[in-house]
């Protein structure tokens, strides 16, 4: 029988998943000698001594029988000469060595089932181990420092195995065989509760004495795998009260973490596939449409049809619930505003000391900050609003390989970085808004972490077109230093070639709708339909909304009524409407008057097409949001506000030139605002732009021979948009296309302009 010894490379997400494990097991079945190891550049190498069959098999069952969490990217085998040298199967200390570029550590891992029925187990070891975890569970890209992915490489370096743990990381047939997360109650990381000063409060039961503590109305916060959270009880309104006054939110709405999928159902709508979502192993955080029967405080998602839910995903949330009757509670990232999460026990101290009551603590470091995923269903579609935690850093693997690697630092709000390298994408946790030192410094250390775990060689740097953005300067920056090219690319041409890259598609008519990205030439868009060909290497605006003027620039996006009375008063007299809304400015009157006086001169005042905007002004009319306190929120509300109406004005699109009127829609709605149901104009203003979108769309996709049409940017998370554009769009015999993979919004951007700066066939 004909013998080989072989030498086996595998790339992919492949360290941290049990794969050795893995190997081990299939090797040894299939009578093989040799080795499996761990490299530097978080691939795999493995030595095959034995008869050629049992080589085949092998690399069978290697793709065949793959852990759950393991994905294969690469596997290159070259035969070795010379003679056998290995008597047995072994897992080898792990290699410093980096040959390989494009793999990558997984991301955190839901608690598995087995591992929770241990917790759950009085006669387990790890009964009651709130941070127990095995080969297929727990952290991995919060943990890790550097690669290898060994224990000492992660923040478990701190805790040496007891003889217990070790016993099951050395055992070939335990589920913990080279588990680097294994731990346990002896000799594992510990919770402990302490004052808002930090000062220990000894506790038999820690975690279930801070669920106790939540569910009767105190604030606390808890360290989890990828930063802090801050919570409380969902079912009284004094907590979120007192919460929302000392993180000065006073509308944003709370993210919440609910005992069981049956507890969700009893206060929420769920559908199977949004079920499937909450009990994946990534565990999102699902908005989710509130039932009839909703009876959380309105506290927690004021204004909106929907709230943000997710299920445990360590053994601790789990244990917080154990002692109490609460449905849920209010489980939300712990920041200062415009900062990062807060992952360190001393910054939580010093940053959330007065805003909690309590803080429950652990004493393992965070190495890596990551905040939860957001994401939403648009029927069977999921949207992510944010793509963070249990998807970052595994890579969307395209359909063909950049001509060059490309780091892409995103744009200004809810950014993320993203890696271009060969097929591969790995873009980063979510980082915030990029507006200060802190988050510069965190973008540009997940960016650089995102370089060492993948081994990439960047060659060129991507960034939007903003002079000011401090993304911008930190691309320039990067690039002087590391001698890299550098590209700018155009906000929404970023969205259309990230939705482009995600379909594999080469020519399209974009519908990318948001709030604001800079133009070409400086404007301000937000509302533009582009047409793109990769044959022509060509983005082109074909068509846009109205231009409409911001009276006071950044106030009239904080202050919607000004962007409304920009409007009408093209056509109507707003003094007598503003005077009697002078309550919603800051200054009264006084202030009403002022903004009258700009209006006359407002041919000087800056200009946008944003379709925000638009909604916003429409949200302002209608009596719906008249103060912007975060992102999105006139239009978000909007949303909730329409999906209980129906279109009663039946207006037809307005098409002036290459711009859809959105003058005329805003003075109907304004007009009829007496005769309708808030709901029903809400509606009404839906209709009018998606179907005035789509039309124009759909007209210049046939004018150029486009077989399909995109909705991209932020505006595309809206379910009404999505839903009444796609009816109009496939009616015309098209193909419309949406973001599965990236978000829509502008935590996809960094994405597009990897592509964008990819792929020659993008860039002009
Ligand atoms: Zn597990
Ligand atoms: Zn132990
Ligand atoms: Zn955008």
């Amino acid at each position: 029988m004909a013998s080989l010894r072989v030498k086996v490379r595998v790339t992919g997400v492949i360290q941290g998943v049990g794969f050795r494990p893995f190997i081990y097991r299939i090797a040894v079945n299939n009578g093989l000698n040799g080795y499996v190891r761990n490299m530097g550049d978080a691939g795999v190498e493995i030595l095959l001594e034995g008869e050629k069959e049992a080589i085949h098999n092998f690399l069978k069952d290697l793709n065949a029988k793959k852990p759950l969490l393991a994905q294969i990217h690469e596997v290159i085998t070259t035969e070795l000469i010379g003679e056998n040298e290995y008597a047995d199967f072994k897992i080898h200390k792990s290699s410093e060595e980096k040959t390989l570029s494009g793999s990558v550590i997984p991301p955190d891992v839901a608690i598995c089932s087995e591992c929770l029925k241990e917790l759950r187990d009085k006669n387990n070891p790890r009964h009651d181990y709130f941070f127990i975890t095995c080969t297929d569970c727990g952290p991995r890209y919060t943990i890790i420092d550097k690669l290898p992915y060994d224990r000492e490489n992660t923040s478990m370096r701190d805790f040496p195995m007891c003889s217990f743990c070790q016993s099951e990381y050395t055992d070939p047939l335990n589920r913990r065989f080279h588990a680097q997360t294994v731990a346990c109650p002896s000799c594992g990381p510990k919770a402990y509760l302490a004052t808002q000063k930090g000062e220990l409060i000894p506790h038999k039961d820690p975690i279930r004495e801070a669920g106790r503590l939540i569910a009767e109305g105190f604030i606390v916060a808890i360290k989890g795998y990828g930063g802090f959270h801050v919570a409380a009880a969902t079912t009284k309104d004094n907590p979120l009260i007192r919460l929302r006054k000392a993180k000065h939110r006073r509308q944003k709405p709370f993210a919440i973490i609910a005992r069981s999928l049956d507890a969700i159902k009893s206060f929420a709508e769920v559908s199977p596939k949004e079920a499937e979502l909450l009990t994946s192993y990534t565990r999102p955080i699902v908005l989710l449409q509130k039932s009839r029967e909703y009876y959380l405080s309105e506290l927690v998602a004021p204004g909106l049809h929907n709230v943000g839910v997710m299920l445990p995903y360590t053994g601790l949330h789990y244990m917080l619930f154990d002692s109490v009757d609460e449905p849920a509670f209010v489980m939300t990232s712990a920041n200062p505003p415009n900062q990062p999460i807060v992952k360190d026990n001393e910054e939580a101290l010093k940053t959330l000391g007065e805003v909690v009551d309590y803080f429950l603590l652990h004493n393992r470091r965070i190495a890596h900050r990551c905040d939860d995923t957001v994401m939403r269903l648009h029927g069977e579609k999921q949207v992510f609003i944010r793509r963070s935690r249990g998807y970052a850093p595994a890579p969307i693997i395209l359909r063909e390989k950049a001509e060059r690697c490309v780091l892409a630092l995103g744009g200004e709000l809810n950014n993320t970085a993203c890696i271009l390298l060969g097929d591969k994408a790995f873009i980063s946790q979510h980082i915030g808004d990029v507006e200060n030192i802190e988050t510069r410094s965190f973008l540009e250390n997940a960016a650089k972490h995102l370089i060492h775990l993948t081994n990439s060689k960047i060659e060129t740097i991507a960034c939007d077109l903003h002079p000011k953005f401090t993304t911008t300067k930190l691309a320039k920056e990067l690039a002087e230093i590391n001698g890299w090219r550098l590209i700018q690319v155009q906000h929404h041409y970023a969205h259309v070639a990230a939705l482009m890259a995600e379909h594999n598609i080469r020519e399209i008519v974009d519908v990318c709708c948001d709030g604001y990205g800079y133009g070409v030439n400086g404007e301000a868009w937000g509302g533009e339909i582009i047409f793109s060909s990769r044959e022509s290497s060509e983005f082109r605006r074909v068509a846009h909304l109205e231009e409409q003027t911001l009276i006071g620039g950044d106030l009239a996006t904080r202050y919607p009524l000004r962007i409304a009375a920009g409007i009408l008063h093209k056509k109507v007299a707003v003094e007598d409407w503003l005077l009697q809304k002078s309550q919603y400015f800051p200054h009264g009157e006084k202030e009403v008057q002022l903004v009258l006086q700009q209006l006359k001169k407002s041919q000087k005042i800056i200009k946008t097409t944003s379709c925000g905007r638009v909604l916003d002004a429409v949200a302002a009319v209608l009596g719906i949001c008249h103060e912007r306190t975060y992102e999105g929120e006139p239009a978000m509300k909007l949303e909730s506000a329409a999906l209980k109406g129906k279109d009663v004005l039946k207006l037809d699109p307005i098409i002036e030139g290459n711009a859809l009127n959105t003058t005329e829609m805003l003075l109907q709605i304004f007009e009829n605002r007496e005769k309708y149901a808030m709901a029903d104009l809400a509606f009404s203003a839906h209709a009018y732009l998606t179907k005035g979108l789509a039309t124009i769309a759909i007209e210049k996709a046939v004018e150029n021979g486009v077989k399909a049409v995109g909705f991209s940017g932020g505006v595309a998370c809206n379910e009404i948009f999505a839903r009444l554009m796609r009816k109009v769009v496939e009616a015309a015999g098209l193909k419309f296309l949406v973001h599965e993979t990236v978000p829509p919004g502008d935590g996809g951007l960094s994405f597009g302009q990897a592509v964008f700066a990819g792929f020659s066939s993008f860039k002009p």
